[in-house]
């Protein structure tokens, strides 16, 4: 058990954690440590897997930490490459929390998106691990370890602003590892964990160049990174309130809007609705057409951008819609009534969308419920398929004196795997013989009432070809 004493946060004296204290790499600098790349380090320092860290020293914390009680850390907690530490949730403020306390260092936050949580919305996450080949080999230049910069992890960022080159998703280059498999691997950020080769030099990947947009991005977004504690302390409203001023000229909003691949109407409710966020990407987009910078935005100061160079184009451009031709969506809806294709398919063929159709109103209903119909239709054929199949083979499998069960069934060819539709109802029929050892399958939750009748019709023509010496049980689900 841990002692208690290390908990408070302002210690007046060196108190004890049960991890020595490490300040994540980069600090303060567009080249932040992740939360990720810190959490395997400190692991990686104390001689610990990162499992090890979790069960052995994180989960006894937590109870002593009084806003994460009744957390409990799932399985899968390092999954994604560590989302859950970086992403800005709800999670990822326990994570800092519970590090913090193990470790004794305030400010781990500024290693996280904890900061833009409230300023903006929308997933900012790359799914998985990327990296800089060449930021990787100047870290062990320095004789230092290389770490997971935070700003990898950012899904708008494509290249590295300093080497002008795409990241990459490190695979090792040496081939399948036959041994060490799992439990001897490496984990630690910028470190192959096949073959533990340091700064992932077993991987070969041509660096390739960026564009001018992409450099232009990551340069924003690395000063962003620098910026996250002054972010955080930011008040989120005073972004759209700059926005407003900034297009204060009658119709440049309107301008703005279309320049930035915005929807006019997005851009009034984020300005005028309090609880309204803009997408991270969007307002990227908006920096990029303006030649804003996005770090002093998002502190609500508006400054121009010091990245020479643009406008830059949006990375999100709207679809443009043809003009649409009414007489054909008409003549195409009438068809469909008599051929049975359904709105999503007429939608599709025609190049409009679902909005245009249903302009004509009475045409648009009557391919809805013909589509219904053919559903319905097809459903009906499926299920009477289905109780005929397992209906012959409880015939026959009764009349030959065999178990009526599915490997049964099987064997004399009733085509169907256990969690198949023909082997529930086998089973259903089953439980409607008077089989009481059988549960009800997980498919029949999802029966209606007409199947289930359906199925009760069939056991009850089985019952009486068979004799039907045995009492029957209603076929009741839930
Ligand atoms: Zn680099
Ligand atoms: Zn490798």
């Amino acid at each position: 058990m841990l002692d208690r004493s290390f908990i408070r946060v302002d210690w007046p004296q060196a108190e004890t954690t049960p991890l020595f204290g490490i300040r994540p790499l980069g600090e303060g600098t567009g080249d932040a440590e992740s939360l990720f790349s810190y959490f395997l380090r400190v692991a990686h320092e104390h001689r610990l897997t990162p499992r090890n860290l979790v069960d052995a020293v994180l989960r006894d914390v937590i109870p002593l930490v009084p806003p994460l009680q009744g957390w409990r850390i799932g399985w899968g907690w390092d999954k994604d490459a560590g989302r859950d530490m970086l992403s800005g949730g709800s999670v990822t403020q326990k994570w800092v929390r519970v590090l913090a306390a193990a470790t004794g260092q305030a400010g781990l936050e500024a290693s996280t998106l904890i900061a833009l949580s409230g300023h903006v919305s929308g997933d900012l996450l790359a799914p998985g691990a990327r990296v800089c080949l060449q930021c990787l080999a100047e870290d062990s230049a320095k004789g230092t370890l290389p770490y997971g910069r935070l700003l990898w992890r950012l899904k708008a960022v494509t290249c590295c602003p300093a080497h002008r080159s795409h990241l990459v998703e490190p695979a090792c280059g040496r081939g399948e590892a036959l041994v060490r498999a799992q439990f001897g691997r490496v984990k630690l950020a910028g470190v192959c964990n096949q073959c533990g080769s340091v700064g992932h030099r077993c991987f070969e990947s041509q660096s390739t160049e960026a564009t001018f947009e992409e450099i232009w991005r990551a340069k924003q977004c690395q000063r962003m990174i620098g910026a996250l504690p002054q972010i955080a302390a930011s008040d989120p409203r005073a972004v759209p309130q700059c926005i407003k001023r900034h297009c204060d000229r009658p119709g440049a909003l309107t301008s703005l809007a279309l320049r930035s691949g915005a929807t006019l109407s997005v851009l009034s409710r984020w300005m005028n609705n309090p609880h309204a966020r803009l997408s991270f990407d969007q307002l990227l987009d908006i920096c990029g057409v303006e030649g804003l910078e996005l770090a002093t935005l998002l502190q609500g100061r508006l400054e121009a951008s010091r990245e020479p160079g643009g406008p830059v184009e949006p990375a999100r451009v709207r679809r443009k819609l043809a003009p649409v031709d009414h007489q054909a969506v008409k003549a195409a809806l009438e068809d469909a009534v008599r051929s049975g294709e359904s709105v999503t398919q007429v939608a599709e063929r025609l190049r409009v969308d679902i909005a245009t159709l249903a302009r004509h109103k009475s045409l648009y209903k009557q391919v809805r419920e013909a589509t219904r119909q053919k559903q319905n239709a097809a459903m009906q054929a499926r299920q009477d398929e289905a109780v005929h199949a397992a209906e012959t083979a409880a015939l026959r499998l009764a009349r030959q004196n065999r178990p009526i069960t599915h490997r049964n069934a099987r064997k004399i060819g009733m085509a169907s795997y256990p969690s198949e539709t023909p082997a529930a109802i086998l089973s259903m029929i089953r439980i409607g013989l008077g089989d009481r050892t059988l549960a009800y399958p997980p498919l029949a939750y999802r029966m209606g009432e007409p199947l289930l009748k359906k199925i009760e019709a069939a056991v009850q023509r089985v019952s009486a070809a068979t004799g039907g010496g045995q009492e029957r049980l209603p076929l009741q689900y839930r």
